[in-house]
């Protein structure tokens, strides 16, 4: 395998794999680790000794005798044989001074629990194994000989079966000198291989723990390596994912998460939309019902109850400012003979178009027109003085006289309009009714003085 780039980002699913086949295969190891240790343990009591052999094995050997992919459980002398076997009361012969496991205590007192490189056990018809050891001493610590377990392969290849990796994925158990102990894909060729000299294994002992991408010279397949170094054994466990497959994985998951916060945000683009059409359906529908509300259906000009609003607002305004206030009155003339003479829907239409050229006459935006009732209007005129508010009334009252609207009961002929103009600088005492009033004395002047014309009241003063 040629070396590759360190990669930044995390292997979470590699390091998810390493960590459970570690804790698995620790935990298993822990439990042969004090087993041996119970052996030494016993082998160093007199009285344990002094059992016969059928009393002292299970006593020896009582915690992994049940561990599964147990293989052996020996005692070796000082030359390599065995002595006592957990298998059975008559140990079965041989000798393993040949072996790793016995070598290392027997040349090392401090070597502690030591991990076998791989073997074929002679005992169990050439079966893959490790063997884990202890060295026993005399007391004078000169070397007794050793407690040994031997675990079956078979252990690590179930292992790691069970473990999904995708079809390119691989995972290796590796001594910490470089041999090879298990690999999925299995391959029997590839069990005790020495790897020490490549270079992803010296990448393996460079960290606790790592990963990088690198493509093997193998098969050619890009992967992922993430690797761990036992903490308390001489293990590296190694897990290498195809690239692709983690693409494939990275795209799974990008899509599931990328399509439900798609479905999400759709969901509440598409919830804000209803909510935000019936939002605006309603608040349509409410300033349309606030309108109706405010609106005189007929001319579509403000109603009396608007009118009485507007009047107060800009009464007290006109007060805190004082400035003049002019109030037009506007009637129609001889209405109830038009609408006698042309009918009521007739005189509808003269009430709008009467409406229409009150509304285009006043041209500020604080100028308000309202219907007052029947064929009367007001037209409340802010900050305007006496002169200004007749000149306004005069160009209504020519408008609607410009209509030309035919009416055959007038003395004019036509559809005319009087007006009563009334000014006013309201001080603390005066209420808006009076300038109401004033004006609908103005209108009355108008009235009995020939029609279709304006009056106004005379220059305000305070009563
Ligand atoms: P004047 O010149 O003195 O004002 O005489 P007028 O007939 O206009 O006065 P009066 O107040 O006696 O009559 C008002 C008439 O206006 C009564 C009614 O026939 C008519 N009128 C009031 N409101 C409406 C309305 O909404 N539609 C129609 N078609 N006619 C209305
Ligand atoms: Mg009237
Ligand atoms: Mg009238």
């Amino acid at each position: 395998m040629e070396h590759g780039a360190h990669v930044n980002r995390k292997p979470t699913l590699s390091r998810g794999v390493a960590l459970i086949a570690e804790r698995d295969i620790e935990r298993n190891f822990e439990l042969y680790a004090l087993s041996l240790q119970a052996a030494v343990d016993g082998l160093g009591k007199a009285d344990v000794m002094a059992l016969p052999p059928r009393l002292r094995a299970p006593i020896l050997f009582d915690r992994a005798a049940t561990a599964k992919y147990l293989g052996s459980m020996l005692v070796l002398d000082a030359s390599g044989n065995v002595v006592i076997d957990a298998a059975s009361e008559t140990p079965r012969k041989g000798n393993f001074a040949d072996r790793d496991y016995f070598k290392v205590q027997r040349d090392n007192p401090d070597a502690g629990l030591f991990v076998s490189a791989p073997f074929r056990s002679r005992l169990r018809n050439g079966s893959p194994s490790i063997a884990l050891s202890r060295r026993l001493s005399h007391a004078d610590g000169s070397f007794a000989g050793i407690v040994m377990i031997a675990i079956n392969l078979e252990y690590f290849h179930q292992l790691f079966a069970d473990i999904s990796l995708g079809s390119h994925g691989a995972i290796s158990l590796i001594a910490d000198d470089g041999l090879m102990i298990m690999r999925q894909p299995y391959d029997p060729k590839v069990i005790g291989r020495d790897i020490s000299n490549a270079s992803t294994f010296r990448q393996f002992r460079s960290a606790p723990e790592g990963s990088f991408s690198d493509t093997s010279s193998i098969d050619g397949v890009r992967r992922f390596y993430f690797f761990r170094n036992f903490p308390r054994l001489p293990l590296i466990i190694m897990v290498a994912e195809a690239e692709p497959e983690i693409y494939a994985a990275w795209r799974r998951r990008a899509l599931t998460i990328g399509s439900l916060m798609g479905a999400f945000s759709l969901g509440f683009v598409g919830l804000s939309l209803v909510l935000g059409t019936q939002l605006r359906r309603r608040m349509r529908a409410e300033s349309e019902l606030q309108m109706l509300a405010r609106t005189d259906s007929l001319t579509g000009l403000h109603n009396r109850r608007t009118l009485g609003e507007i009047l107060e607002h800009e009464w007290r305004r006109a007060k805190r400012t004082r400035s003049v206030f002019s109030l037009l009155f506007v009637d129609i003339d001889r209405f109830k003979a038009y609408n006698d003479t042309y009918g009521h829907q007739a005189g509808d239409d003269t009430l709008a178009a009467v409406a229409r050229c009150i509304g285009e006459n006043i041209r500020r935006p604080a100028d308000t027109a309202a219907r007052y009732g029947g064929e009367e209007f007001i037209v409340v005129l802010p900050d305007t003085p006496a002169d200004g508010a007749c000149v306004i009334a005069e160009k209504i009252r020519r408008a609607i006289s410009g209509l030309a609207i035919e009416h055959a009961g007038s003395e004019y002929g036509r559809v005319t309009a009087s007006i009563g103009s009334a000014s006013w600088t309201p001080d603390e005492n005066a209420d808006v009714t009076t300038v109401i009033k004033a004006a609908d004395e103005a209108l009355y002047n108008a009235k009995a003085t020939g029609r279709n014309k304006v009056m106004a009241r005379p220059a305000a003063l305070p009563s």
